[in-house]
């Protein structure tokens, strides 16, 4: 059944859950914070370590998701058939950007299209089908940038963090990085104010609703509590939380866009060893106790809710 996102309706009985993994390669989390790669850290372990971890817990659990793939990683030879596999799983593949650049909201248009079009190029090239989806790094953008997806007739946009508790939480983690990583995350205020569901953006003010063509999907956050409901909580203050505010979740009917990143299932002993990057919520913890949270969290959605790639949630929403 086909419904409309300006009205409030389900697009099944079953409740949807979009799981996201955001390929962040690890000389991001590096230069966000200022840090030289050390010689012990495999800066390909995305791709080498996690990535098949990701993709057979998923098949564990019967579960679909969708890669945010850098595109940079994507032209390195050695991930070509890496990422094959994801499709070929089952999975979507959508566009994260070409560098993953922190600076990315405040590019220019012409800019932002280069970023997003090569990465376009680079997936499109391996995958051999187009490319729909986007999400910018750090969930921030600007008004250019829906422009850009829609002149590249891209189906939807997930860049929306729908908390008005985001800056709060981009303090908080500043303050853990003790000052190395940037202040803001998701860009501008109003952002908190968007809607919690699957929207059409209005030009101009893409935390309204309007008349846009490209459907945004927003992070999942917990609606009034406002917090948002992602992996890293489910890192930070483990299943029990996780369980709780999928309960709460659950009240509410909306679609789960849940997002993961790829470090999360990252074996730090033998692929990271640097311990500036401790402060990352739960990257030092044994493997048996990731993937332990990861197949908890896994088995609560699968119980209450039909896993979709964005692709599939996306086409749930569109209008006719
Ligand atoms: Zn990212």
């Amino acid at each position: 059944m086909q419904c409309s996102p300006s009205r409030w309706c389900r697009p099944s009985m079953l409740q949807l859950c979009a799981l996201n993994i955001d390929m962040d390669p690890i000389d991001h989390y590096l230069r966000a914070r200022s840090y030289e790669p050390r010689s012990t850290t495999n800066l390909n372990a995305i791709y080498e370590d996690a990535l098949p971890r990701f993709l057979d817990v998923f098949d564990r659990f019967g579960a679909k998701a969708t890669f945010f793939l850098v595109g940079k990683d994507a032209a390195n030879p050695r991930n070509r058939s890496r990422i094959r596999e994801i499709v070929a799983r089952g999975h979507e593949v959508a566009n994260h950007t070409f560098s993953h650049s922190q600076r990315f909201r405040h590019l220019d248009r012409q800019e932002q299209y280069k970023e997003i079009a090569e990465a376009d190029k680079q997936i499109a090239d391996v995958i051999g089908t187009r490319v729909i989806g986007f999400r910018a790094p750090g969930w921030g953008m600007s008004e250019e940038t829906l422009d850009v997806l829609e002149e590249l007739d891209y189906r939807y946009d997930s860049s929306v963090f729908p908390s008005r508790l985001l800056s709060a939480v981009a303090s908080a983690n500043w303050v853990l990085n003790r000052g190395r990583l940037a202040r803001t995350l998701g860009g501008s205020q109003d952002i908190g104010r968007a809607p919690k569901v699957p929207y059409y953006p209005a030009k101009d003010a893409l935390w309204r609703r309007g008349s846009r063509r490209i459907l945004e999907l927003p992070m999942a956050v917990l609606p009034i509590l406002e917090l948002p409901f992602l992996g890293t909580m489910l890192f930070l203050f483990g299943r029990g939380v996780f369980k709780a505010s999928a309960w709460y979740m659950r009240r509410f009917e909306h679609p789960v866009v849940y997002g993961l990143h790829g470090i999360e299932l990252v074996d730090y002993h033998s692929c990271i060893q640097d311990e500036r990057l401790k402060v990352k919520p739960g990257l030092a913890k044994p493997l048996a106790v990731k993937l332990d949270l990861y197949a908890g969290m896994l088995d609560q959605f699968r119980q209450h809710y039909s896993f979709v790639t964005m692709r599939e949630l996306a086409a749930a929403y569109q209008d006719g």
